[in-house]
């Protein structure tokens, strides 16, 4: 194709939203209009309070609108963001689920603590992430918990990095080179391994979508250093020989890590620690509430048995013999640093407010409700007419595809005219044509049935007209975006449109 016959995409997607009638926020401005003002206390305007020294000299460069415009500005902007308060949002293996909003009220008590204030002054909050801690151990049956890693992929990086240390302690650095990793891993895996200086080993999936146990203790010897897994796996599905796993990787000394992302099908229920696991990680922006999509925003507390409790990254906070909370002192065996200060702290509140809301029989209820609707959900998509990849009882998440012939992206496509998010397209690579689906426990049954029966018209509407399919999505803001183009011929910069 040559370039003329080709629009820049920055431009293309510019026209649309002209076309929508939505201007950025500096195309609305107008000289001298306001949004807010200056107090003014006790008569005198804040700019004389302050004093000539501290105004700057030249006005920062800030539209000028007025409150309605500002107003009317970001609530357009809202409604244009798909979330998981709109609709639902069945995206496998990030956990989409209902974040309450009181949880956003306790978070907010704490807005004001400020990360140099005194501990003296902060206890509370402090004793918060201390319990948030010991919470955090419990529920994974780990020895000890660091909150300070900002989200899943870090607190990889982090554990990833106290194996090393622990090698490196027993002499053993130079001699362990490979991490293994299954097939269907995340891909944060293989990169964090990587990351860490690590060669990655794959080792497949077998027909039952778990682990292939003889390829894996092939795999094994003396030179891995770290096995990364999830359980459920990334199909979904409960590695039922994990016990004899960890055996095996333990048997030549090799560390096992838990991937905790999943961690929403047996939180209450199972341990990774009972399994064998020597690290894990949590995704609390997952499993125990916060709204993220977009990059943000994480937190990936990571958990040790005792033996790698002495590289977890500083500082933890540590109960002192007067009963007071604060960060612990040097320990020189710290892989070092990974967050400013007390790591994600507004996150950190809401995971502590939503396990002592539910407590554990409410966490067992959580992991109940997430397995028994992807299972029902899973049975209503075979109805419809999709393939199931591995057609047996799942935990919370499972994979489907398409039947031959239709593309998975062009039904994505098609659900967001129906105003429904797509599940996770395209992962795990194990799996053709992959549509990866969580429910989660906080949808109820009639919007499963109203889902399935979405996924049941944009398979007739695909089979009928294949231009349906090809065209969708419609009536969205932006339509189907030129993803090549994008990558090959950026527009990184926003030109005024001309009247
Ligand atoms: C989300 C996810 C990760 C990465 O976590 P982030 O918090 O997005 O960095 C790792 N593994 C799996 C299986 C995931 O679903």
């Amino acid at each position: 194709m040559s370039p003329s016959q080709h629009p820049p995409v920055g431009v293309d997607a510019a026209d649309r939203f002209r076309d929508a009638s939505f201007p950025l926020i500096f195309e609305r401005a107008a000289p001298g209009r306001r949004a807010a003002r200056p107090p003014v206390v006790d008569g005198a305007p804040m700019a004389e309070l302050l004093g000539e020294e501290h105004l700057r000299a030249q006005p920062p460069g800030l539209p000028e609108v007025a409150e309605l415009d500002l107003v009317r500005h970001y609530t357009q902007l809202a409604h244009r963001q798909f979330s998981i308060d709109g609709n639902v949002y069945p995206l496998g293996s990030c956990t989409m689920k209902y974040n309450p909003k009181v949880h956003e009220e306790v978070a907010k008590r704490f807005q004001d603590v400020h990360p140099y204030q005194d501990e003296a002054s902060a206890q509370g909050v402090l004793t918060v992430l201390a319990e948030l801690q010991d919470d955090l151990a419990s529920i994974t049956g780990m020895d000890t918990v660091s909150l300070q890693p900002a989200a899943g992929a870090h607190g990889e990086l982090a554990g990833i990095l106290m194996i090393r240390a622990y090698h490196e302690a027993k002499g053993e650095g130079e001699q362990r080179r490979v991490v293994i990793c299954p097939d269907g891993a995340h891909g944060t895996n293989p990169a964090t391994a990587s990351m860490a200086g690590y060669d990655v080993v794959e080792v497949p999936t077998g027909p039952d979508g778990e682990v292939d146990l003889d390829a894996f203790r092939a795999a094994l010897g003396p030179n891995v250093a770290a096995v990364m897994l999830t359980n459920p796996n990334t199909l979904g599905l409960f590695e039922t020989r994990i016990l004899a796993i960890a055996e095996a990787a333990h048997a030549v000394g090799a560390q096992l890590y838990y991937d905790g992302a999943n961690l929403n099908a047996i939180v209450g229920r199972a341990r990774p620690g009972d399994m064998g696991f020597d690290v894990v990680h949590l995704n609390l922006h997952k499993t125990f509430t916060t709204p993220h999509g977009g990059g943000g925003p994480g937190t990936g507390p990571v958990g040790v048995k005792a033996h790698l409790a002495p590289y977890l990254p500083a500082p933890l906070l540590v109960r002192r013999d007067d009963g007071s909370v604060g960060a612990e002192g040097q320990r020189p065996t710290a892989i070092g640093r990974l967050r400013s200060h007390y790591g994600n702290v507004g996150n950190l509140v809401r995971a502590w407010a939503y396990i002592r809301t539910l407590g554990l029989e409410g966490l067992r209820r959580v992991s109940t409700m997430a397995v028994l609707n992807a299972n029902y959900l899973r049975v209503r998509m075979r109805e419809a007419g999709y393939q199931i990849a591995f057609d047996r009882v799942n935990m919370h998440e499972f994979v489907a595809r398409p039947p031959d012939g239709l593309k998975t992206l062009d039904l994505a496509k098609m659900l967001l005219d129906y105003g429904v998010h797509p599940m996770t397209v395209y992962f795990p690579l194990v799996v053709r044509e992959a549509m990866m689906v969580e429910p989660t426990e906080t949808e109820s049954i009639e919007t499963l049935d109203a889902y399935a029966a979405v996924l049941g018209q944009v398979l007739r509407d695909a089979q009928r007209d294949p231009s349906l399919a090809h065209d969708a999505p419609r009536n969205t803001p932006v339509r189907r975006l030129d993803e090549v183009g994008a990558a090959r011929r950026p527009i990184l910069r926003y030109q005024v449109p001309q009247a």
